[in-house]
């Protein structure tokens, strides 16, 4: 049954482990949790699961046990195959923290990429207004390569924006920003998360923002820590 879920993200039992020659990691770790609408943090250490949990929100990464709900269906079981793509591009916008963007694309058809693949024939609009947004509206016309790492994390959160999804999970997606970029970011992700899910994961808890929750994570275990 997924109407166990009153939130827009759950997740119950879930466990995830990598093995490798060294040995198993466990990168998560019994993780239960219910994320309603909101601005959420997930703080922790390298290595504690934080990219994990954010990858098994999106639909990414499969859990070795355990259910993951999101947008009333569970993944994996009522969503998967064709239903997990359209999740990924119309619902879930998802800021990897090892940025995805093709070197040779047009910053515009970085950003548009989402809609594109959805046969959206009416983007040009939107992405000028999410490239207005986050300030890199004078990018639009160069090619990927020619942005700085600052600059491509801007792109790469416009591009999550671009669908106006209901759930926007962003890993540690200020790693490379100025202070203007950040505060821009920042206002950005803040006013989104009055209507509808966003999971910032950071090593540290990003200050001055005023969160829903905030969680802390330590080997692979999730627990609320405010
Ligand atoms: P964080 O984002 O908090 O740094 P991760 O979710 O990236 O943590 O990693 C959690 C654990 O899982 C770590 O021990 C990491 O080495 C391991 N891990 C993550 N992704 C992989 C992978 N693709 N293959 C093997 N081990 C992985
Ligand atoms: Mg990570």
């Amino acid at each position: 049954m997924t109407s166990s879920c009153g939130g827009y993200a759950c997740l119950e039992g879930v466990y995830k482990e990598y093995s490798s020659r060294v040995g198993a990691s466990i990168a998560l770790d019994n993780v239960s949790v219910v994320f309603q609408t909101g601005l959420y943090m997930v703080v922790g250490p390298n290595g504690s699961g934080k990219s994990t949990l954010l990858r098994v929100i999106a639909g990414v990464t499969r859990p070795d046990r355990g259910r993951v709900i999101v947008d009333g269906r569970e993944l994996w079981v009522d969503c998967s195959g064709d239903c997990l793509a359209l999740l990924r591009r119309r619902v879930v916008g998802y800021v990897p923290q090892t940025l995805l963007l093709p070197a040779a694309m047009r910053v515009m058809d970085a950003i548009a990429l989402p809609l594109l693949l959805d046969g959206v024939g009416d983007w040009a609009d939107r992405v000028e207004e999410v490239a207005g947004l986050l300030g890199v509206e004078r990018f639009l016309g160069k090619r990927v390569r020619e942005l700085s790492v600052g600059q491509r994390q801007l792109v790469a959160i416009a591009r999550a924006l671009v669908i106006n999804p209901k759930i926007l999970l962003l890993d540690e997606p200020l790693s490379h920003l100025d202070k203007d970029a950040m505060e821009t970011v920042l206002d950005v992700i803040t006013g989104f998360g009055k209507e509808k899910l966003v999971i910032i994961a950071d090593t540290e808890k990003v200050k001055g923002v005023d969160f829903d929750g905030v969680y802390c994570m330590a080997k692979g275990r999730l627990k609320q820590c405010n």
